[in-house]
């Protein structure tokens, strides 16, 4: 038999619920909520005082309660981290696309249960601080073995998988980047499509242009996978337009934009990831979210989790940011970092609390959402389930 659980006593709801979001209500509010789950599933959401009976009920004790964050962007397969390159360009040198080779050596000199297990570290840091889907990117081994290793094992852990050996060319391909590109839509791309579910490609100077781009994305999709990108970081470029021309689940950092691509992401059904973390990590100036808002375009927070651009596994922090420096308001930013990001990976079941969707709930130890942004570098998640199951933090909330 199927427990049912009830969350009682919930001072404020976040449900991304359509049938309750307003143009007054963005994210569905509803004031002295509770939520029942049964099994992985949410099947009820209402007034706290007409929850149904149920086998256990847990008393929210009047805190707030939001979807689970959705990471839709993280590069959490690696070995080594880069601490002290992080050092050196905080006191003044430039950030450059190389360093990725570092953590590629470093990668490729791993094994499988080194690689996993730091995998699974950065997982249940994720969910401690709330985030409960994480999509995860190949990207630091570069040869068809170490990509294809890096995507099986990830896999294991999350079915959100991308194939991203289109990072940087790998060093062995140094003179010859039409042989990596090669290599990537080929032999590469053989070894790696059963385990991923995505393509991406750093489409950037430095790594990949406009023409190497198109080739990547579409020899994935040629694979049936669905291209995301990696666009308009650094600098100006072609990443927007060729993710909206191919029709790519999201465009993501979109720092430097022009009004094309600002009216390209609004008219099409690509979502503007943004990634502050990379931006706070290498001291470059924010995109530009209430630009992106003002056009009509979705947009999604992510962290870009990764050990030589944004080492942070943390949602809030995001929030937090983009509040703060990407002109966006509490509601919008915690509406990016929730429904935003399951647009991104093209999700129903989650970013929202409502009958059907996964039950994925986040907890917070204070009495509305706007904590995340408002008390930045709190640790507020005091409970989360992820499908149905309490995962933290133990013991049970009185
Ligand atoms: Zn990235």
């Amino acid at each position: 038999m199927t427990v049912s659980t009830a969350v009682t006593g919930i001072g404020s709801l976040v449900t991304n619920d359509p049938s309750l979001m307003s143009a007054d209500n963005p994210l569905g509010l509803v004031p002295d909520a509770a939520v029942v789950i049964e099994g992985d599933r949410v099947v009820w959401t209402g007034a706290s005082s007409k929850a149904p009976t149920t086998d256990n009920r847990v008393d929210a004790g009047g805190r707030a309660l939001l979807p689970g964050f959705v990471d839709s962007h993280a590069h959490l397969v690696f070995a080594g981290d880069r601490a002290a390159e992080f050092a050196a360009r905080m006191s003044g040198r430039p950030y450059g696309a190389g360093g990725i080779r570092t953590t590629v050596a470093a990668t490729r000199a791993a094994s499988d249960d080194e690689l996993a297990g730091n995998l699974a570290r950065l997982l249940a840091e994720a969910r401690r601080q709330g985030t409960t889907t994480v999509e995860v990117k190949s990207g630091y081994g570069l040869t068809v073995h170490d990509e294809a290793r890096a995507l099986r094992i990830a896999a294991r852990q999350t079915p959100e998988t991308t194939y991203l050996g289109a990072h940087v060319v790998a060093p062995e391909f140094a003179d010859d980047p039409a042989g990596y590109v090669a290599l990537v839509t080929g032999p590469m791309l053989d070894a790696c499509a059963p385990h991923a579910r995505w393509v991406d490609v750093f489409c950037e100077r430095g790594a990949f242009d406009a023409d190497q781009a198109r080739a990547v994305l579409e020899a994935g999709v040629a694979r049936g996978l669905t291209p995301r990108v990696h666009a308009n970081q650094l600098g100006p470029g072609p990443g927007v337009q060729l993710a909206v021309e191919l029709g790519a689940a999201s465009a993501d950092h979109c720092t430097h934009l022009t009004d094309a691509d600002v009216d390209a992401l609004a008219g099409g059904g690509t979502v503007a990831t943004l990634l502050p973390g990379a931006e706070f990590s290498t001291r470059a100036v924010y995109p530009d979210a209430r630009r992106l808002l003002d056009a009509g375009a979705t947009v999604a927070l992510s962290t870009d989790c990764n050990p030589g651009s944004s080492y942070t596994s943390s949602m809030a922090f995001c929030v937090a940011v983009a509040v703060r420096d990407m002109g966006m308001s509490p509601d919008e930013a915690v509406r990016a970092a929730t429904l935003g990001g399951a647009r991104a990976l093209r999700r129903s079941d989650v970013g929202t609390v409502a009958p059907g969707a996964r039950a994925d709930l986040h907890l917070l130890d204070a009495p509305t959402h706007l904590h995340l942004a408002y008390r930045p570098g709190v640790p507020l998640t005091a409970a989360v389930w992820q499908a149905g199951e309490r995962v933290r933090p133990e013991p049970a909330v009185a």
